[in-house]
C-alpha cells in the first residue's frame, strides 16, 4: 500500500481520494476550500495545511483539478509540488487526473522531468458516480515505466486504465471523449424535448432508445429529462455532477486543438457555442445536463434562419 498525496478534493477529487483510503492506501489531503477538508476528513482522511505540506513523505502525488491555470499554479509555483516532491527525497511518481489544455500538461510533464521525477497526466471519464463507484475511465500519458508504477494506484478508483501515448495523450483522448460528450448531450436533451413536444412519454421514449441506435451513456446513465434515470443530475435540481463550465472550459480545448491542426468539426463549435449561452446565461455551476431545461425555454428560431 502506498503513501499517497490527493490536491483537489472536490466532486471527482473527493470519491477518488476516498477510495484510495478504501483500497489501504495512507492519504493525506489538501483543498483550498474548507467544506472539502472537512468531508475528507469525515472519509477518515489525513488533513494537510497545504500542497507541499501533503507532498511531504508521499509516494504518489495526486491532483485533481479544474484547469490548466491550476494545475500550473499547484505544480510549477515557486514553493510547488514538484519543488516539494525534488525535495522530499521519496521521488514520487506525480499524477494529474484533471481535464486540461495539452501544452499545460506537457509543460508540467517536462518541468517534473527536469526535477528528475515521472509524471503522467491521467484524466478520467465516468462523472461522479463512476468517482464514487471507483469505476472510472483513466486516459494516462507519459512512459511505459510510469504507466506500470501508476496502474496499482488508478486501480483502486477506476476499473479502464488505458496507456493512450506519451506525455499529453491523456489530455488528447479526454478533450476527443468530452467534446463527442458535449454533442451528445444536446442532442438527448432535443430529442426528449421533442417528444414531449409530440406528447410521448419520457419512460416509454427512454425504455426504446437506450436498446436502440440512438443508445448513449448521456441517455442510458444520465438522461437529462427529469424522473427517469434516478440517478441523474437532472433529479435534484441539476446540481452537479459535472458543471457546465467545466465542460464549457473542455469542449473550447477541443477547439482550440481543432483549430491547431486544421480539424473540421462544425458540431464541436456549435456545441461549444450553446454551452457558452448556458453559461453566460447564470447556469454555469449546474450539472451540463441542465442544457435540457435551458433549451426547453429556448424558441425556434425560424426557418432559414
Ligand atoms: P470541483 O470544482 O468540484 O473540484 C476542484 C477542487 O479543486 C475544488 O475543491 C477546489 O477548491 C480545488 N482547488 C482549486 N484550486 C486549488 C488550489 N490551488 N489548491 C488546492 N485546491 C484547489 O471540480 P471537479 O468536478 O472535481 O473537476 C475536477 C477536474 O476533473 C476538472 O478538470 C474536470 O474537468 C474534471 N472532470 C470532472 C468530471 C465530473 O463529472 N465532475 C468528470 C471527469 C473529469
Amino acid at each position: 500500500m502506498a503513501r499517497i498525496g490527493f490536491i483537489g478534493l472536490g466532486n471527482m477529487g473527493g470519491p477518488m481520494a476516498a477510495n484510495l483510503l478504501k483500497a489501504g492506501h495512507a492519504v493525506r489531503g489538501y483543498d483550498r476550500s474548507d467544506a472539502a477538508l472537512t468531508a475528507f476528513r469525515d472519509a477518515g482522511g489525513a488533513v494537510a495545511g497545504s500542497a507541499s505540506e501533503a507532498a511531504s513523505e508521499a509516494e504518489v502525488l495526486i491532483t485533481m483539478l479544474p484547469a490548466g491555470a491550476h494545475v500550473r499554479e499547484v505544480w510549477l509555483h515557486q514553493g510547488g509540488l514538484i519543488e516539494a516532491a525534488a525535495a522530499s527525497g521519496t521521488k514520487p511518481l506525480l499524477i494529474d487526473c484533471s481535464t486540461i489544455d495539452v501544452a499545460s500538461a506537457r509543460a508540467v510533464a517536462e518541468a517534473a522531468e527536469a526535477a528528475g521525477l515521472a509524471m503522467l497526466d491521467a484524466p478520467v471519464s465516468g462523472g461522479t458516480v463512476g468517482a464514487a463507484a471507483g469505476t472510472l475511465t483513466f486516459m494516462v500519458g507519459g512512459t511505459e515505466a510510469g504507466f506500470a508504477r501508476a496502474e496499482p494506484v488508478l486501480r483502486g478508483m477506476g476499473k479502464t486504465i488505458v496507456l493512450a501515448g506519451g506525455p499529453g495523450a491523456g489530455q488528447a483522448a479526454k478533450i476527443c471523449n468530452n467534446m463527442m460528450l458535449a454533442i451528445t448531450m444536446i442532442g438527448v436533451s432535443e430529442g426528449f424535448l421533442l417528444a414531449q413536444r409530440l406528447g410521448l412519454d419520457w419512460d416509454k421514449l427512454w425504455a426504446i432508445t437506450s436498446t436502440a441506435t440512438a443508445q448513449s451513456w448521456a441517455l442510458s446513465s444520465y438522461c437529462p429529462a427529469p424522473g427517469v434515470v434516478p440517478t441523474a443530475p437532472s433529479n435534484r435540481d441539476y446540481a452537479p455532477g459535472f458543471m457546465a463550465a467545466l465542460m464549457l472550459k473542455d469542449v473550447n480545448l477541443s477547439q482550440a486543438a481543432a483549430e491547431a491542426t486544421g480539424t473540421p468539426t462544425p458540431l464541436g463549435a456549435h456545441a461549444a457555442a450553446l454551452y457558452r449561452q448556458l453559461v453566460e446565461a447564470g447556469e454555469g455551476a449546474r450539472d451540463f445536463s441542465v442544457i435540457f431545461r435551458w433549451l426547453d425555454g429556448q424558441a425556434r428560431a425560424p426557418a432559414g434562419g
